[in-house]
């Protein structure tokens, strides 16, 4: 086979595709970090976990996030499979509901889900934006009160005060009314967008007969002045829309959580009506939405299930990582020490490498909680100490000839001054059940 005619000849180095990036080792712990404080947090609350395909029908995207939105018309990763439409789920809401009404779990009965993992979107890559990214998703089935909104709103604000963040993310609230009351609005944005048509630019342009909404949504500077002088849809609410969002800001403010009304956020996406939310940092230059969500009562309805009122959110682990690294927080701040060993083990000859090899096995047995990276590969006593403050560990220790014929074993702080103590292994063990403890 003529391999090297392709596009890649046989020496090219192959690298990954654009957009999708590596997340290396020295970069788990934070991801770790993030992941494990926010299940935490869903737990506290009685939320379960549903894990869903990465892959999904074409038709499901469409339908539910709309034919006019950037991600339907631009972003999607779509192939072909056979006779089938196949596409990379660009979000986490559409295959969710799509399980939920597939597997009969939201039928007369409430749910209060979340989903994590890689999602999918052909856009240009830049910080905080990229083609592979990560989204933890929450979404609740079977409740329609502004109760369950003012809930996850007050969930992620802990999230938030939990990971240091809450001083440095805005809330955005609005809403989007009823359907009958947005397309009254969108009667009176599209004619005033007609009167200054001139000024439209050629996305807003196409959008004004298919998706007017979205024109309000546009981050072109250009169009700031446009849409600043907009109807608003917060002036042609329905009343039972209206009493909802003023019940969910009242419910707020009782539960201490700040925010701002931005009457200009619709969301991208066709499925949201009623509460619309975004948390908001200017930490990350112009990928600063790090969560968003809101409410979609009619989309389960909308793709084959039973009228069911719906709510949720996803956040954008990227972003929420830059934020913890250098957006808001300084890595050296955050715990990550549970992510590195509690000790390393250093052992010098072939007999004590032996012995150190069942002797680790004893002390993870005797103590189930303990990090103990043993060192592999031989190597000399100072070899395997800069190894052993390498990974992070607090403590060395150390098995030589010496300690082995005594039946005692050195233990070295990495971080603090002081000399090799020596212990018995009963000893030893007493000691770390002391330091994993603390
Ligand atoms: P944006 O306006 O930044 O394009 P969006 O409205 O398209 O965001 P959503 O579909 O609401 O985003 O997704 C929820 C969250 O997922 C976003 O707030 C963001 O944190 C994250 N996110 C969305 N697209 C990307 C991407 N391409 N790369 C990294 N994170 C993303
Ligand atoms: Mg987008």
């Amino acid at each position: 086979m003529a391999h090297s005619k392709g596009k890649f000849p046989l020496s090219a180095k192959i690298q990954a595709v654009r957009g999708m990036k590596d997340i290396l080792p020295e970069q788990t712990p934070v991801w770790r970090y993030l992941e494990e404080t926010v299940r935490g947090v869903l737990d506290a609350y009685g939320y379960w976990e549903i894990r869903l395909p990465i892959v999904e029908s074409t038709e499901l995207f469409k339908r539910s996030i709309g034919e006019v939105t950037d991600i339907v018309e631009k972003e999607m990763y779509t192939f072909q499979d056979g006779d089938e439409s196949l596409t990379l789920r660009p979000e986490g809401t559409a295959g969710c509901v799509r399980a939920a009404i597939e597997n009969g779990i939201i039928h007369n009965q409430v749910r209060k889900l979340w989903y994590q993992g890689p999602m999918f979107r052909h856009e240009r890559p830049q910080k905080g934006r990229y083609r592979q990214f990560h989204q933890i998703g929450v979404e609740v089935f079977g409740l329609s009160g502004p109760d369950i909104d003012a809930e996850l709103i007050l969930l992620t604000a802990r999230l938030w005060r939990q990971l240091g963040l809450l001083e440095h993310v805005q809330l955005q609230l609005n809403t989007l009314g009823s359907a009958e009351a947005r397309s009254a609005y969108r009667e009176k944005l599209v004619a005033y967008c007609r009167e200054r048509f001139a000024e439209l630019d050629e996305d807003s342009r196409r959008r004004l007969d298919s998706n007017p909404l979205r024109i309000l949504d546009s981050k072109n500077p250009a169009m700031a002045d446009l849409i600043q002088g907009a109807p608003q849809l917060l002036d042609h609410l329905d009343e039972p829309s209206r009493e909802h969002f003023e019940q969910l800001t009242r419910l707020l403010e009782m539960g201490g959580v700040s925010y701002v009304i931005n009457p200009r956020l619709v969301r991208g996406l066709d499925y949201y009506g009623r509460t619309v939310f975004e948390w908001v940092t200017d930490r990350l230059g112009a990928q600063g939405t790090v969560c968003a969500g809101g409410r979609y009562d009619g989309l389960v309805e909308h793709i084959g299930g039973r009228s069911t009122p719906a709510v949720g959110f996803a956040m954008g682990l990227e972003r929420l990582v830059l934020l913890l690294t250098e957006g808001a927080v300084s890595r050296t701040e955050l715990p990550l020490e549970r992510y590195t060993p509690h000790a390393y083990f250093v052992a010098v000859g072939e007999a004590p490498e032996r012995a150190a090899l069942v002797l680790a096995e004893r002390l993870r047995s005797s103590l189930p909680r303990l990090r103990l990276e043993l060192n592999m590969g031989s190597g000399g006593f100072k070899a395997q100490i800069k190894r052993a403050d390498k990974s992070g560990a607090r403590f060395a220790l150390v098995l030589g000839e010496s300690e082995l014929a005594e039946g005692q074993i050195g233990l070295k702080s990495l971080r603090e001054e002081g000399d090799q103590r020596s212990f018995s292994e009963a000893e030893l063990i007493d000691f770390l059940a002391g330091q994993i403890a603390s």
